[in-house]
């Protein structure tokens, strides 16, 4: 489960912030996640909970983001929403479609105290 690792540095990323802006209490994470990132939600709320124990982002409300898969067509040459990875084209319906978008996952925000 991979969940585990980006929860824990997501947690690194807070800390981080924690020590240079000098915030002892994370209230609630934004977090971006693409549609093609292949993270699963729920798994990823569950290991986030479980990294920030006695952290500062203990009890911090997860927040998931999710932002649309995007990819360029090699057929028509479009940019296209891509909904799943290996999926055709819904312009054209041709292969193969370039992924562009929605594979990463980010924080965007934090609320602190
Ligand atoms: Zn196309």
């Amino acid at each position: 489960m991979h969940e585990m690792s980006l929860a824990e540095s997501m947690l690194q990323i807070i800390e981080d912030s924690a020590s240079s802006n000098r915030f002892a209490r994370v209230k609630t994470v934004w977090v971006e996640v693409g549609q093609l990132a292949g993270v699963e939600p729920e798994a990823l709320r569950f290991c986030f909970d479980a990294v920030t124990q006695n952290s500062v982002a203990e009890g911090a409300q997860l927040e998931i983001i999710e932002t649309a898969g995007e990819g360029r067509c090699l057929s028509c040459g479009k940019t296209v929403n891509l909904a799943q990875r290996y999926d055709p084209c819904p312009e054209c319906g041709g292969y193969p479609v370039e992924v562009t978008g929605g594979t990463e996952m980010r924080i965007k925000e934090l609320e602190v105290d």
